[in-house]
Order: C-alpha cells, then structure tokens, then sequence
C-alpha cells in the first residue's frame, strides 16, 4: 500500500467529519464533478419530531426523533433506528450517508437512511418503550413505507422494537404491512439468519481478509469490542472456523485469556447474567482500552464510533481490523494505520452483512414466502465475498487503503445512478 500523508491532528471527531473526510478523498481521486459532488453530501430529507411520552410515573417526558434520508436515488431508503442517550442530528446524518455508501458497495437495491431518539433504554421499562416506539412510529407515517424508507434494528433497538413499529404502522394503514420494517422477530415475517448476519459477515470478511494476508485461521489470535449482537457472533464464528479469540469485552470491561476464551460459555454467561460479560471467569479483567492494542492477528471494534482514536493509533499491533461498528475508526488514524501495514477492512463493507440480510427479508416479505437458513446465508456470504474482493481489487488498482477503495465502489455507483436518471 502506499504511503500517505497523516491528516493534522485535531480534537474528538464527530462522526459526520468522519465520513465526510473520507468521501471527499475517494471523491478526487474518483475526479466527480462539484454537482455531483453537492448532490451527495447533502441528506435527501431530514425530519426531526418532539415526542411527548407519559412515564411510568405518570410524567410526560419529551424526546427527540430523527430520521435522516440521505439518499433514495438507488432505491427505497434503508437504515436502522438507534435509541441512545448521545443521538444526535450530526450524528444520524453521518450513520444516514454511511448506509448509503454500504448498500451501493454490497450491491443491494437501497438508498441509505438512518433513524435514532435521544433517549435511554437501559433505564426505560417496556411499556414507555413501546409508547416511543409507536408515537414516533406514528410520527414517521409519511417517511416509513415499503417502497418508501425502511427502518431497521441499530443500537438500542431489537426485534421487539420492530415488531411494535410493524404493528403500528400497519393499523395506521389498516392492513397487515411486514415489509415496512426488517429485523422482525421471526413470527412476524422475520428472516432466518438475520440475528446473527452483521456478525457473520464480519467473518467472511475476516476470513477473505487472512486469505490475503495468508493467515491461517487455525494459528490466528483475535480481539473482539463489544459483545452484543455483531460481537458475540462475530467472535463464535470466527471462533468456530478456528480462529483463538484472546480477549472480548462488553459495558462491563474487557476480559483477556492467552490461552483463548471459551466463546460459547462467555455467550452462555451473558444469556444468564443480565446479557452483561461482569463476573465472567473464563477470562481476567484488563482495563478497557488495553484490548484494542493487544497483539493479535485480527482487530474486530464491534462497539460504536470513533474508539481508534488518536490516542492509542500508534499503538495498534493487529494485523488486520475488521470493522463491525459503524465508523469506529477516526479518520485521522487512516494514514498511520496504513502505514503501520495494518489492513483495514471498513465499515461499510465489513458489517454490511445485516442490511443484506434485512434486504433478503423484505424480499421474502413482498414474495410471501420464506427462504431456508441455507439459502440465506449462502447468498449472503457470497454477496459479502463478492464485495470484499471487489473493494480490494479497486484497493490493488488505485493503490489505496480498502477504506477508500469502498468508498470509490460505493460513489461511482451511486453517481452514475444519478447520472443515468438526471435531475431538474
Ligand atoms: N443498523 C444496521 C446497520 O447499520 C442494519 C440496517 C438495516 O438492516 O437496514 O447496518
């Protein structure tokens, strides 16, 4: 890879920065013109609503809600739904672009959007919970809709959310409408394999990734960020094909074995204890950031953004970084990470493996009909390998890291859409 020029240093990124300076830099190189250019760094539609929920105790709390649409010019729009207390308009925006930029690399018909409450739901019971979900559901009548905006699971947000936002937006048409939403429990028109599809493609994408640096699986160690829905599967299947994984973490800290950890019982622990990894004794407790600069072959940060940070950049020893969160590398770290050698599978094709897999189940959902566990995920790893190798043959031919090179797959597409199609 070649070498480049390290951005200037600067305060914490906020995640909008982050794509944006990543999009201008595979912008040039693929030389789009100022108006296309303009037309795709700026959303489509943004709406921003007040939602007045009465809590359990009776009082009536005011929450905000986003919905972003950056772009529909592939497709419907498609995104999750994040319930955290830092949700912010800038960062939705950011993760709205990111979903944009992840359908067109993974070659799925959909646009990119991204929804999200500033709220937070480890200390909200069910039923206030299910009161936001159906008032902003209601709020987004006119956004959500099949052929219109899909929403999905992200931070914060499960089946059980979906299936509320399902229910709501189907008595608001008064008629059953499943394809509205995806990651739905499976009873309700879910798909097989969706729970553990963002995980699944983090290994395929880590298993093409060792192929190229030929690591065998079998004598390769790995860490692994977080330990909810992209984490625990990405560590169990890599796991299952061989791979040593040395150290995982949740909110509760890290936990480090040199011999490796025993993934199933750490998944057993959590399903037990809360879904929290605290008490674990397969493992001992380092400090939190220790894991992401452990020496290991492969880096998986599963957690949230912007967790390899200029801070500890230098100190990274893995081999290769498979991303499964959104955005968790600072753009400024690029540079020093591509010219330690460290080869970083991005975001958007790392974990595009859940939005795929959420498009097979609007797929199933328009069809009427359901597919196999099989059939899905021998479509998904292959539409995941498909695109790992593209994005690195676009990485060998302009000399780039792959980060850049998804981002060129990704507008070039979503550029000469808009090109074909024309505008005003
Ligand atoms: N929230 C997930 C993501 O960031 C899934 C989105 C979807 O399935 O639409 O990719």
């Amino acid at each position: 890879m070649s070498y480049i020029e390290p951005a200037p240093i600067k305060d914490k990124e906020n995640p909008l920065d982050s794509m944006m300076s990543r999009f201008d830099e595979a912008a040039r190189l693929l030389g789009i013109s100022d108006e296309i250019y303009n037309i795709l760094k700026t959303p489509t539609k943004q709406v921003i609503v007040g939602l007045p929920i009465t809590m359990d105790s009776g009082k009536i709390e005011v929450f905000q809600g986003y919905r972003v649409i950056h772009s529909n010019i592939l497709g419907p729009s498609k995104g999750g739904i994040r319930y955290d207390p830092g949700v912010t308009l800038n960062e939705v925006q950011a993760l709205a672009a990111w979903m944009t930029w992840k359908c067109a690399v993974v070659d799925i018909p959909y646009g990119g959007a991204k929804g999200g409450i500033t709220c937070n739901p480890r200390e909200m019971s069910a039923g206030e919970l299910e009161r936001l979900t159906r008032a902003y559901t209601l709020s987004m009548l006119d956004v959500f809709g099949p052929d219109r905006d899909i929403p999905a699971p992200d931070m914060g947000t499960g089946p059980r959310e979906m299936a509320w936002l399902m229910d709501e937006y189907s008595k608001s048409l008064g008629m059953t409408v499943n394809s509205v939403v995806t990651g739905k429990p499976l009873v309700l028109g879910g798909s097989l394999g969706r729970v553990e599809a963002t995980g699944r493609g983090v290994m395929v994408c880590a298993l093409a990734g060792m192929e190229k640096l030929r690591i065998n699986p079998y004598k390769a160690t790995c860490a692994v960020q977080g330990f909810g829905n992209v984490g625990s599967h990405a560590a169990r299947l890599l796991h299952e094909r061989g791979v040593n994984i040395l150290a995982i973490s949740d909110m509760s800290g890290a936990y480090y074995n040199e011999k490796g950890i025993d993934i199933d019982a750490a998944a057993a622990y959590v399903e037990q204890n809360n879904r929290s990894l605290e008490g674990f004794t397969g493992a001992e407790k380092i400090p939190a950031g220790d894991l992401l600069t452990l020496k290991v072959d492969i880096l998986v940060p599963a957690a949230k953004e912007d967790v390899i940070t200029e801070e500890n950049m230098h100190k990274i020893e893995a081999r290769m970084i498979v991303e499964g969160a959104n955005g968790p590398t600072a753009a400024v770290a690029d540079a020093i990470l591509n010219n330690k050698g460290i080869l970083a599978v991005p975001d958007i094709l790392a974990n595009a493996g859940g939005v795929s897999v959420s498009y097979f189940e609007w797929v199933q959902n328009r069809l009427g009909y359901k597919w196999t566990q099989e059939r899905i995920h021998r479509r998904s790893d292959r539409i995941m390998r498909e695109a790992f190798e593209k994005v690195y043959n676009t990485s060998v031919e302009y000399q780039i890291p792959m980060r850049i090179a998804a981002y060129i797959v990704a507008i070039d597409k979503v550029a000469k859409t808009y090109t074909f199609r024309g505008g005003y």
